[in-house]
């Protein structure tokens, strides 16, 4: 018989990462486990920053009424102000970490605008290397902590169960092996779905896993249709992940003009090139021969920001001098996992945290520089509530009789996942219908029906993407993310449910 302790986070995006610091401050070690390096999460490229209702002036309050209209009448107030109410003290604490918020020169936090939000809010780290700089904070607090065990290229392939609730993960090595952990709680904070798209900011890790092991292990998912179409990723063909200019561009001031040069943002919508991302996506998508980005009259564009001028000029392109071609690619995944404000899921033992999770915060649509903070906050409140869960114990290790994982299947289907994702693109991207979504499930069902079951990564993503054209296909309106041709309008029934 052995006992285990530790929480098992899968995922060491700022989700996990918070989850684990958190635990060890309430003196609690945990084991984050994640399926690539430490570097490869999406936290780790935000851009934009994190919006927080600390500026002079603003309030919890204020950044609610901000994100509930966001959501378009689908946010759960209550988790919204969770969000907002304990989003300043995250911040704080972040700050005495020694995370390197961008002040000005009175030495006061900086805060930027970005679309939908009300007044400027949005704090920075590195200019536009938020995530970065947060990440490498926080991995080098773990990393020196002996209470935190994390470990690198472990990819969990499924949730293990003992007494009817989940206390484990099966998991697969980089050499093959497969061994199983387990712990007193397991905490999903696997990201988004991203790669299930052609055209998606999101990066290589984000294949939907974490839904998948949920919905295996029967917990339930929800609100899986609305995902976010980020308007301005750069257009170049061939490049996954397709490279990101952020909405604070556009709140510096870039201006979107089509191919003939008309600033067409200013017809469409009062708040221009600042709408809600749903609406300058579809415009963006629809624009006359295409859409660029013009930001030669920001100031100081390559000292704001200088992530963005380096991934610029590694294309020979120059925000200076160039107009830049953009294309929406989906960005954000605003439902997913059903957890209450503490982060538990429907099945016991079983929380989740970050994009995977649906808290109820975004409802239909996410406000800008949300994500990072609902990661932290959700986290942490996860983390105080498992910190207490006793240990489990586990008759017997299996580790030496589980036989290695063979990857051979889903390398030789990675023309099924290519088609996979231009399925999605096409039929389950910016805008919808009846006919596009149900081309997409039998599109799906061919797919699957040509993958071996060996294949079980690829079957997983097939999986994640059928659940997300079957949402599509049910929700007949059209709602913040979630686009329907055949169905323009809001139903009057959920407006304001
Ligand atoms: C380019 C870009 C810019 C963004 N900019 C901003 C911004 O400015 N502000 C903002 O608020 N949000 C931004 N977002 C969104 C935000 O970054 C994400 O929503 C957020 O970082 C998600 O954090 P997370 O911890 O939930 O997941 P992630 O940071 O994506 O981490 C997921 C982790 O799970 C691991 N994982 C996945 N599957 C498995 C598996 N099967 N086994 C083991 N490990 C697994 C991954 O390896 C990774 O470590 C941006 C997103 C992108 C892509």
């Amino acid at each position: 018989m052995t006992s285990h302790a530790a929480p098992l986070i899968v995922g060491a995006g700022i989700a996990g990462l918070w989850t684990a610091w958190r635990l060890s401050v309430e003196g609690r070690g945990s084991v984050v486990l994640t399926k690539c390096a430490l570097s490869d999460s999406a936290s780790a490229w935000a851009q934009g920053g994190i919006a927080v209702a600390l500026s002079p002036g603003d309030s919890p309050a204020e950044h609610a009424a901000d994100t509930m209209a966001a959501g378009r009448g689908l946010s759960d107030p209550e988790a919204v102000r969770v969000l907002t109410t304990e989003g300043p003290d995250r911040i704080r604490e972040l700050l005495a970490l020694g995370a390197r918020f961008d002040v000005a020169t009175d030495g006061r936090l900086r805060f930027g605008l970005e679309a939908a939000h009300t007044r400027p809010r949005i704090i920075h780290a590195g200019g536009d290397r938020t995530g970065a700089v947060l990440v490498s904070t926080l991995v080098e607090i773990i990393r020196a902590d002996p209470a935190v065990e994390i470990v690198e290229y472990a990819e969990v392939r499924e949730l293990l169960e003992l007494d009817g609730r989940i206390a484990g993960v099966r998991i697969v090595r980089r050499n093959g092996r497969v061994e199983e952990r387990w712990g007193p709680a397991v905490v999903l904070a696997t990201g988004g779905v991203g790669q299930l798209f052609e055209t998606t900011t999101n990066p290589l890790v984000a294949t939907g896993d974490g839904w998948a092991l949920a919905y295996h292990a029967g917990a339930e998912l929800r609100d899986l249709e609305f995902l976010q179409f980020h308007p301005t990723a750069l257009r170049l063909p061939g490049v996954n992940p397709a490279p990101l200019i952020s909405e604070a561009v556009r709140g510096a001031g870039a201006v979107l003009v089509d191919a003939g040069g008309r600033r067409f943002m200013v017809e469409l919508d009062p708040r221009a090139e600042l709408a809600p991302r749903d609406v300058v996506a579809r415009a963006v998508a629809d624009a006359e021969g295409g859409a660029w980005l013009d930001a030669r009259e920001v100031p100081d564009f390559a000292a704001t920001f200088p992530g963005i001028t380096a991934m610029l000029a590694t294309h020979g392109l120059d925000a200076s001098r160039d107009l830049l071609p953009v294309a929406p690619a989906l960005h954000y995944a605003m439902g997913g996992i059903s957890t209450d404000l503490d982060g538990r899921t429907t099945r016991t033992g079983l929380w989740a945290a970050g994009e995977v999770a649906s808290t109820g915060v975004h409802g239909a649509n996410r406000l800008a520089s949300n994500s990072l903070l609902e990661g932290l906050v959700f986290a942490d409140r996860v983390a105080r509530e498992i910190v207490g869960e006793p240990p489990v114990t586990v008759a017997a290790e299996e580790r030496e009789s589980l036989s290695p994982d063979d990857p051979a299947p889903d390398r030789a289907a990675e023309p099924v996942r290519a088609e996979m994702r231009r399925v999605m693109s096409a039929n389950v991207g910016v805008v919808r219908s009846e006919e596009s979504l149900r081309e997409a499930e039998r599109e799906l069902l061919r797919l699957k029906s040509a993958t071996p079951r060996q294949a079980w990564r690829t079957a997983n993503q097939l999986l994640v993407a059928r659940l997300i054209a079957r949402a599509a296909l049910e929700r007949r309106e059209t709602r913040g993310g979630h686009a329907r041709t055949d169905f323009p309008e809001p139903l009057p029934t959920t407006e304001g449910a």
